[in-house]
């Protein structure tokens, strides 16, 4: 028996961003509004049967329905933390599961969403890490996290989204580009792209790729500043060692005042947290636009890793003010449910058993 694989299975029409799905249109003969339909329904409206889609002529709507997919992702659980965070397993058309988490906050609902099931990168402190990479995810798989969490949580307007579910984004650029090009189209999610942001580890020869390719917020997941912790931390570092990560972020030329790197620092007790850490990371940081987020160590039974007492958290920041840095001590969310930067391995994640 051959696995299902998506690749195998039609073309999905939330493969390809309104954009393209415009010149998909026109390379059958097929005005751009008609396109501009589809999208509408697909995205503004979520509706994914093409026979509701009235407005189309019934032939189109026929013809539509038999060449492609039009929904990738079906709602497998769904928790509910204390603080209003939602997490949900999504599951794909091959039984592979992933995660996506909608954070609300008082000004703004932020949606955090996978871009691989499971990841390869293994993180000595991350959950995801812990399981090894089963697949890239589809354009279709990362737009419809969007629409199912949507429809989970029709109170709350999703304001922003952030790319720091499970996997590394930029080892799926592809699929991440239209994603994101979906996201920010008018016939699309319409976000401004200040309210989309991109996540990395340090992928270093595609920060710049990313950049050039659509306009997105840059986040960079740090964590260390010597390379030999890095190396322990975010085995990546061996390939691309903070030397070169950093010289890529100065010569990013979208980079700017207004448009920082944010700099991710998930801290550990005992590990990074240190006065000397904090000035290392203020004098590695000279001449790069940053904005630095700390997260303390959410903790979880894959990684010994602990988060430091707050008067050390505190005073890291401190370090960091004084250096003239921008700085800002992340809050956990959604830890009751496992759903805190670096512990989505849902029980029930990975490929189906
Ligand atoms: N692979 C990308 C996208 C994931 S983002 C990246 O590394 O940037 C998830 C963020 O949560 C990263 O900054 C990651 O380093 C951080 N993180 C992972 N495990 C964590 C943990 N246990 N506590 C706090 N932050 C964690």
């Amino acid at each position: 028996m051959t696995r299902a694989s998506p690749a195998a299975a039609r073309p999905h029409l939330k493969d390809v961003s309104p954009g393209a799905l415009r010149e998909r249109f026109a390379a059958e003969g097929l005005p751009a509004w008609r396109a501009d339909q589809v999208a509408s329904w697909l995205y503004a409206r979520g509706v994914d049967d093409p026979a509701l889609w009235t407005d189309l002529p019934r032939e189109l709507r026929e013809t539509l329905a038999e060449r492609f997919e039009t929904r990738a992702l079906e709602v497998a659980s769904v928790e509910r933390s204390v603080d209003g965070t939602v997490k949900a397993a999504l599951a794909a058309r091959d039984g592979a599961v992933l995660e996506a988490v909608l954070i609300p906050e008082e000004d703004r609902t932020t949606l955090c969403v996978s871009t691989q099931v499971g990841c390869p990168l293994a993180c000595s402190f991350c959950a995801t890490g812990t399981l090894g990479l089963t697949r890239n995810l589809t354009t279709a798989e990362i737009v419809d996290q969007l629409l199912r969490m949507r429809e989970l949580v029709p109170e709350r307007r999703i304001t922003n989204v952030v790319f720091m579910g499970m996997g590394e984004p930029l080892l799926n650029l592809r699929a991440v580009v239209e994603a994101v090009r979906t996201l920010e189209h008018a016939k699309g999610f319409g976000f401004a792209p200040r309210r989309v942001t991109v996540s990395t580890a340090g992928v270093v020869p595609r920060i710049a790729e990313l950049l050039a390719a659509v306009p997105v917020n840059l986040a960079v997941s740090l964590h260390a500043t010597t390379d030999a912790l890095r190396d322990e931390l975010v085995p990546l570092n061996k390939r691309f060692p903070l030397a070169e990560l950093l010289g890529a972020l100065r010569r990013i030329p979208q980079l700017s005042r207004r448009h920082p790197v944010f700099v991710e620092y998930t801290l550990m007790a005992g590990v990074n947290d240190s006065r000397a850490d904090a000035r290392r990371l203020v004098a590695l940081l000279r001449g790069i636009p940053a904005k630095v987020n700390l997260i303390p160590m959410n903790p979880h039974a894959g990684a010994p890793q602990q988060p430091p007492a707050p008067e050390v958290a505190s005073a890291f920041m401190g370090e960091l003010v004084a250096g003239g840095l921008v700085a800002t001590l992340r809050r956990s969310r959604g830890s009751d449910i496992d759903a805190a930067c670096g512990q989505l391995a849902g029980r029930g994640s990975g490929r189906a058993a």
